[in-house]
């Protein structure tokens, strides 16, 4: 069985770190967080330090931490009409919409939740400081990092969704020795190491008080940012900033492009992000390997949960909406109260899971074949609720199959184009990869065509209803 637990050193060693940075956060960690060479924060054992196994506890891919069940039990299990699914783990209400007031959706990834909502914390004094990641606006490598804010304005700089390496180690000294209420905004394995951690150091349960969570399909290193410009014409070394989620107007909310600055270039590229090669994240190029073992999707373990509303429905507005999951009755009354700036409905727990169907299925069926895999060869892995299995259809086997090897070739071709200073490199060799992949997603004709009629007499069906 893979499954005993193992300390920190070896969740580096083995791939499954994340760099949330929350295990070099706890007090006297010999641990510290540094970027690899392929761009992504890891955990570092400190050379005159040695190893403390009881740091992993708080690591969201150690045997020795709680689950998301567990914790999210713990923090939400009592509430008055609380509702449990697999999916979307402890849920009171949801919704789908955004925000009607100010520019709050212009200006924001979806439907401009996440701000306001972090906005009206402090409007209310709910909170006195938002934790979340903002551009790093000083000549260094980096392009955004976490920090707190504690104005409208620096909140709302922060506003859209950062497809980059970012940690949690310095953010959270400063939670350890500023008293003060805390919003933490993340993805969701850092907000469920952060409630880890609170277990072991009670001053976070006490200061952060509010924790928003974002719906997550992996986490990207820093190439992927750093291709995007070099398609774009800016090298690597000279990329300044970069906004993933340009709402073009007049197009659907999937439809969006990105726009990158460069040292020495005048003006911002934007371009369709369906232009860039990298663009697809079912192919996840430049992903975290630990987002190939991750089953948590909805931020369970955080007080509400929001992402895109990928549904048919919400998608043709350009203007984006919001998918929205509350757990938490404190905020659920806060949304209650501000509900004339908010232009929301709410949904069933199926809209919601339909929404992010394409996570579940590579983070739960796509995971049960991944962890099979491990167990066929003997290599360790972090448990989950998903059990190993090789239950399902040759072809989604292959394609989950085809999709591992898929992020190092990525890395190879970068490297290389690198070396020879040419993105033609890169384009050349990751294309026909992407090319074998897609081939996979194509059924012969005969079978498109049964599911076609089946489609078409299911909306007959539906319309006489
Ligand atoms: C890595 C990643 C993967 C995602 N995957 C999905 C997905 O598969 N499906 C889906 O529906 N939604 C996904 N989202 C969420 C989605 O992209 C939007 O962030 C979310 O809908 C909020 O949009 P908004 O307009 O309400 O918020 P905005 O007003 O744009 O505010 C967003 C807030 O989130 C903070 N933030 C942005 N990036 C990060 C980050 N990396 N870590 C911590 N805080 C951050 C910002 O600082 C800001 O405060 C993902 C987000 C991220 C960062
Ligand atoms: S706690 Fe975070 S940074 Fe530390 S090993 Fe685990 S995933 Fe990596
Ligand atoms: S997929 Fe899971 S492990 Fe990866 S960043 Fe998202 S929440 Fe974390």
């Amino acid at each position: 069985m893979m499954s005993e637990g193992i300390g920190i050193q070896e969740i580096v060693n083995n791939g499954y770190c994340i760099g949330c940075g929350v295990c070099a956060a706890v007090k006297h960690s010999p641990y510290s967080i540094q970027m690899d060479q392929e761009g992504k924060y890891q955990a570092n054992l400190d050379s005159d330090k040695t190893d403390n196994e009881s740091i992993a506890r708080v690591c969201p891919f150690a045997n020795e931490a709680l689950n998301e069940d567990e914790i999210g039990k713990k923090l939400f299990g009592e509430h008055r009409g609380i509702h449990h699914d697999a999916y979307l783990g402890y849920h009171l209400k949801n919704f789908a919409g955004g925000v009607s007031e100010d520019t709050y959706r212009e200006k924001g990834s979806s439907g401009g939740f996440g701000s306001w909502f972090a906005v009206t914390l402090l409007e209310e004094h709910l909170v006195d400081y938002v934790i979340h990641v903002r551009p790093i606006n000083h000549s260094s490598s980096i392009l955004f990092a976490y920090t707190i804010s504690t104005t409208k304005e620096e909140v709302r700089e922060g506003a859209k969704s950062k497809y980059y390496p970012i940690e949690l180690s310095n953010v959270l000294d400063v939670v350890r020795n500023t008293p003060g209420r805390y919003l933490l905004i993340g993805i969701p394995c850092f907000i469920k190491a952060v409630r880890l951690l609170a277990e072991q150091e009670p001053i976070f349960k006490e200061r952060i008080v509010f924790t928003m969570g974002l719906v997550c399909g992996h986490l990207k290193t820093d190439r992927f940012a750093k291709t995007i410009g070099w398609e774009l014409g800016i090298h690597p070394d000279a990329i300044e900033s970069i906004d993933f989620r340009v709402k073009i107007p007049e197009t659907k909310a999937n439809s969006y492009g990105v726009a990158v600055k460069g040292n020495g270039v005048e003006k911002e590229i934007t371009s369709p992000m369906k232009d860039i090669l990298v663009h697809n994240w079912g192919h996840g190029l430049f992903r975290y390997n630990a987002c190939d073992y991750c089953d948590d999707v909805l931020a369970e373990t955080s007080d509400i949960t929001i992402g895109d509303a990928w549904l048919p429905e919400y998608v043709k507005d350009g203007r984006g909406t919001n998918i929205i999951v509350v757990r938490n009755p404190v905020i659920l009354s806060l949304l209650e109260k501000h509900c004339n700036k908010l232009a929301i409905e709410e949904i069933s727990a199926e809209k919601i899971y339909t929404s992010q169907a394409g996570g579940f299925r590579h983070r739960r069926e796509g995971l049960s074949y991944r962890l099979y895999l491990k167990d066929l060869k003997k290599e360790w892995r972090p448990n989950k609720r998903v059990k190993p299995s090789n239950q399902m259809s040759t072809r989604r086997k292959r394609i989950y199959e085809h999709r591992i090897p898929l992020a190092s070739k990525a890395n190879e071709a970068y490297q290389d184009a690198l070396s020879a200073n040419d993105f033609s490199i890169f384009k050349n060799n990751i294309e026909p990869e992407l090319h074998r992949y897609n081939k996979l997603y194509h059924r012969p004709l005969l079978v498109r065509v049964v599911i076609r009629l089946l489609r078409y007499l299911r909306n007959m069906v539906d319309v006489r209803k």
